[in-house]
């Protein structure tokens, strides 16, 4: 644990009892911030720590275990937000020989905390002042030398701007404002150096695995990922009216085979022109987009959604230039494209004076977002807020339009027409959030009418969450998650190789619904109220005309009712709230 105010930093054992209970990565996570966060603490305050959390599984050689967890309490949500990334910097962050570092207090000057074998010690930055991430990454790397890994914020993260990231290798801890808690201890960059080795419990028997789940990592199960990017999400949400567009004002968006890089061929689209991936990773879902003005960007469904058809914008280049810029200041793509949206549809009602910010303008969404991450105008600090607090400073009506859950911004899933993942979304411990909840998978898979939830969804959404919740602690990335036939068994299996404990897969279960009542219960203890639990007013008052003639909607009832199973079946109250005191049972106390 660090304190950046004083320089100090102490080495604090986990009992196994804990690591064990709570894995690693967001499990962990949720964990050292119920324990040590100050309750009711200002997320921008030097009271609240941020946890940079690694894993049983990281520097082992089981394929897209290279990755971490940053948990911190959300500016955006006054929630727990735990976003996870790949890179080396999850390597040798576990390398330091630390299952976590902790960070509180606030330097007294802009600083990087070095973490290797021999401490951590915080050195100056002031000549880093407002370089993106990547630049910081390159010059200090030079500057430290050999080994060393760093992860840092962006000019948005060093302004305070709500939903800034942590970037590092190109990659983001993106969702919820972690940049922000950074930037708000003074901290622009992290860098850790290993020094230590990884070592397993059963070194054959992790070889083993990690040869059998490479092997699985080529087959059908990751096919999409590895030829095609998430990107091709939008030709096919778009043909089943799940594409969130104009502010969730439609379902389909007539500019998608262009962005799709799929358009007829009198249009020149974004064209792929390499395939990448994260460390120690044999999928590579990551595809890198030029333009036709030939900046390159890497691109995914979330950016371009959110950038996009969210904003109206058909025109390839300004969504990977948005997407880029984005990347430079260090903003969350989603929350950016959510909130500009929002205030999109505020200025075609006349709530915010700027005419030119229409929706499907290029050059107005460039313009935005300038505002945003740097030139420092009235509109861009308010749109710095995020969605939530900014429809409360504008006011009028603008709440009921405003795309969030918890005050974090819709992912790219329209709720009317997938209902499983209405209820996720509504639910979720983060926020609007598609990584903790899959429930898209349950309404995409045919087994269930995907208008019409009912209590099969509520299964369903709970199974994915469960899921989740083990897959973000351990960490195995999402995308591996179609190779497993028997997920808790085959996950204890691997975690029993590496640590030496007999874990079996009903363990492992009843470890994911720890964690995500420890979550529950930790939103509780900084505020959560039953009414968080709950969707945007327009996704409930506002029907669907399908092009089947089919009218899709979500009413109140329809998710109170999803809302109430789902609290039935996780044993919760009929207000969300545990029956009885349960942070004794769930280790926390
Ligand atoms: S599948 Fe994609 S996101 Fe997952 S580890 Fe590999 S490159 Fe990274």
């Amino acid at each position: 644990m660090s304190d950046v105010t004083s320089g100090t930093s102490q080495s604090r054992p986990l009992p196994d009892s804990v690591l064990r209970g709570y894995v690693g990565g967001s499990g962990l996570g949720t964990w050292l911030l119920y324990r040590l966060g100050t309750p009711g603490a200002d997320p921008l305050g030097p009271a609240a720590p941020l946890a940079f959390v690694f894993s049983p599984l990281v520097g082992t050689p089981l394929t897209t275990s290279a990755k971490f967890a940053v948990v911190a309490k959300s500016p955006l949500t006054g929630m727990l937000t735990d976003a996870l990334a790949s890179s080396q910097f999850a390597i040798a962050g576990k390398l330091t020989g630390h299952d976590a570092i902790v960070i509180d207090g606030r330097a007294p000057e802009l600083s990087v905390l070095l973490v290797d074998g021999g401490g951590t010690r915080l050195i100056g930055a002031a000549h880093l002042a407002g370089l993106t991430a990547a630049e910081t990454d390159r010059q200090l790397r030079g500057e430290l030398g050999r080994g060393w890994r760093v992860a840092a914020i962006g000019p948005a993260g060093e302004r305070g701007i709500r939903y800034a990231t942590i970037s590092h290798d190109g990659r983001h801890a993106g969702r919820g404002g972690l940049g922000a808690v950074m930037g708000a201890k003074n901290l622009k960059a992290i860098a850790v150096r290993a020094a230590t080795k990884v070592a397993t419990a059963d070194p054959a028997a992790v070889l083993a695995a990690a040869h059998d789940l490479r092997e699985r990592s080529f087959g059908p199960a990751t096919a999409k990922y590895r030829e095609l990017g998430t990107l091709a999400n939008l030709l096919a949400f778009n043909a089943i009216s799940a594409l969130p567009t104009r502010n969730f004002q439609a379902a389909t968006f007539d500019g998608t085979a262009e962005l799709a890089g799929d358009g007829p061929a009198d249009v020149q689209g974004m064209r792929r022109v390499a395939r990448n991936s994260c460390a120690s990773c044999t999928i590579g879902c990551e595809h890198i987009y030029r333009s036709r003005g030939g900046q390159q960007a890497r691109l995914e469904y979330e950016n371009v959604f959110a950038l996009g058809p969210m904003c109206g914008v058909r025109d390839p280049d300004a969504v990977l230039a948005a997407s880029a810029r984005c990347d430079e200041l260090g903003l969350d793509t989603i929350s950016a494209g959510g909130t500009i949206a929002w205030a999109m549809e505020c200025a075609e009602r006349g709530l915010i004076d700027a005419p030119w910010l229409r929706f499907g303008d290029p050059a107005a969404l460039l313009r935005v977002l300038d505002e945003i991450g740097g030139l420092g105008t009235p509109l861009g600090a308010l749109l710095a807020e995020g969605s939530r607090r900014a429809s409360q400073i504008v006011g009028a009506d603008s709440a009921s339009f405003a795309s969030h859950v918890k005050g974090l911004e819709m992912p790219g899933y329209e709720p009317r027409t997938l209902h499983s993942m209405a209820l996720g979304l509504a639910v979720n411990a983060r926020g609007a959030d598609h990584n903790r909840s899959g429930a898209y998978e349950a309404d995409l898979s045919g087994d269930l009418d995907r208008l019409d939830g009912g209590d099969a969804h509520v299964t369903a959404a709970i199974e994915t969450e469960d899921r989740a919740a083990v897959m973000d602690s351990l960490i195995l990335c999402k995308f591996l998650r179609g190779v497993f036939t028997d997920p808790f068994a085959e996950w204890a299996g691997l975690l029993s190789a590496v640590t030496g404990w007999d874990v079996t897969g009903e363990e492992l279960h009843a470890t994911a619904r720890r964690i995500v009542m420890a979550k529950r219960v930790y939103n509780i203890r900084e505020g959560w109220q039953p009414a968080d639990d709950w969707l945007p007013d327009r996704l409930l008052n506002e029907s669907l005309t399908l092009p089947s003639g089919r009218v899709a909607g979500l009413t109140a009832d329809r998710l109170r009712a999803m809302i109430g199973s789902y609290y039935k079946m996780r044993g919760l109250d009929p207000e969300g709230r545990p029956r009885m005191p349960v942070a004794d049972d769930l280790g926390l106390a």
